[in-house]
């Protein structure tokens, strides 16, 4: 029986400068202020960086009712609707804003063309907190597509003014042929200058076209409900090599090595590099002797923290002006 020889690590894999700005301000506002602290939905996909930031004292809650007043609030990743942000503005919360910037670009450019007359069309998955962050910005004229059938069924009130934006972490092949067909059926759309995928899932996404032809099978590092790394997970399927997603290295079956040489291993954007150390353990045990990376973009994008995690929503203060023994804002 054949067992797994060498281990090809795609690249660039794992964290995006997102995930590390989100899980740094979780972690900076404990420091700061001591748990706990409140973090609306999970501040990426992923449960290995959930649990550790509950280790350290982050409460993840989904209403802002459950959120007692005066506390501490971290917006996830994804983005929140303009509800939320006042909702939780109305209650006087001090929040950080953990939003990806990418994702508030595509905010502002919606609000910019809303005040502009314009509707639009957003691609993406129902029901993905991102989609209903983006799609919150705005009361009505914002109507989802999900695949190409999707859009003969969109009825917008008019078409001169009609916008796209997408979701950013969709299957670049899948968001284009998307795209094809909105633009046979509404000529005039106006199209994002960049689009709106974004770097990371673009580059992860890539990683994987070039790896998948090289290898027996492909293992994606990431959580069920990341959607980045679902895509990962897809593209290589597509590609004709078998691919299995996994949460951690327990999730690993031995059976799935069996009369395979070489396995691709790669991760989504919001899973941490330790869980692919330890994915690269677990097939090492099985009988890899090798592990090879390949070579691929170098990432150098950084975003910065929120002004030093500054804003307190009630008062409008920078937090940095909070007396550190007593965390109340100074006025
Ligand atoms: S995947 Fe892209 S949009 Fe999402 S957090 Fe990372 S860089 Fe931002």
């Amino acid at each position: 029986m054949k067992h797994p020889q060498e281990v090809l690590l795609a690249a660039p894999r794992g964290f995006c400068a997102g995930v590390d700005r989100a899980i740094e301000i979780v972690e900076r506002a404990l420091e700061k202020f001591g748990a706990p602290i409140y973090v609306r939905h999970e501040i990426v996909h992923n449960t290995y960086v959930v649990n550790d930031l509950k280790a350290k004292g982050a409460i993840f809650i989904e209403e802002l009712s459950d959120v007692p007043p005066g506390a501490t609030l971290v917006f996830s990743a994804h983005g929140v609707s303009k509800a939320v942000q006042l909702e939780a503005q109305a209650r006087g919360f001090s929040i950080f804003d953990a939003t990806c910037p990418l994702v508030t670009k595509v905010h502002v450019e919606v609000a910019k063309l809303a005040q502009e007359g314009y509707e639009f069309i957003m691609i993406g998955h129902k029901g993905h907190p991102e989609v209903e962050g983006t799609m919150g910005q705005l009361d009505h004229g914002i109507h989802l597509v999900e695949d190409v059938a999707g859009v003969a069924l969109v009825k917008p009130l008019q078409t001169e003014r009609l916008a796209v934006v997408t979701q950013t972490t969709l299957s670049v092949d899948d968001a284009a042929e998307i795209m094809a067909a909105v633009r046979a059926r509404f000529p005039s759309v106006r199209e994002p200058k960049q689009q709106d995928i974004c770097y990371a899932t673009q580059n992860r996404q890539d990683a994987v076209k070039l790896m998948s032809p090289q290898v027996d099978l492909v293992v994606v590092v990431g959580s069920p409900t990341s959607s980045n790394s679902n895509r990962l997970r897809e593209l290589a399927d597509k590609l004709g090599t078998t691919a299995y997603m996994v949460d951690s290295a327990d999730e690993l079956r031995p059976e799935w090595f069996t009369g395979i040489a070489r396995v691709g291993l790669t991760a989504g954007a919001s899973a941490p590099e330790i869980l692919v150390r330890q994915v690269i353990e677990r097939i090492k045990a099985l009988g890899a002797v090798s592990v090879r990376t390949m070579d691929g973009i170098e990432e150098t994008i950084k975003f910065p923290l929120p002004k030093g995690l500054k804003i307190d929503a009630a008062t409008g203060l920078e937090l940095s002006q909070r007396s550190p023994e007593t965390g109340s804002a100074s006025h």
